[in-house]
């Protein structure tokens, strides 16, 4: 089972690697929360997945819960008991090997940041650039 956890280690979570869906959000909601230009979702069974420590918990909307590490604050699961009953989102890129579950989409492209549509073609270093 795939494995991940928050910064500090305080929260740690097992979960399916067959996932119902897994896209990258680019979201206006999901940027402000994170503070990342896109975030990637791995949606499965709430269930199913097994997780250590107790996030905190922030009501990001009328039915939207966002849990994060109290103690660092890498924000990690979303649930909303309205739109999927029983299930729980894992923000992906917290996995041990977030390559493990492959991805199947790009969600919410309609308030993607300008630059991230052709961010492919920015000279790209493996390491540092040399100054
Ligand atoms: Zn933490
Ligand atoms: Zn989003």
């Amino acid at each position: 089972m795939p494995k991940g956890q928050c910064h500090c280690g305080a929260i740690r979570y097992e979960m399916p690697g067959e996932v119902a869906h897994h896209a990258a959000c680019h979201c206006t909601d999901c940027r402000r929360a994170t503070g990342a230009p896109l975030v990637s979702w791995a949606l499965t069974s709430a269930e199913a997945i097994r997780i250590e420590g107790t996030p905190r918990v922030y009501a990001s909307s009328e039915h939207g819960r966002r849990h994060f590490c109290g103690d660092c604050g890498t924000s990690l699961f979303y649930t909303n008991e309205v739109i999927f009953p029983g299930m729980i989102d894992v923000q992906s890129a917290t996995l041990d090997d977030p390559g493990e579950i492959p991805i199947q989409a790009q969600i919410q492209t309609a308030e993607r940041i300008g630059w991230m549509a052709t961010l492919h073609e920015l000279p790209a270093f493996e390491r540092y650039p040399a100054p």
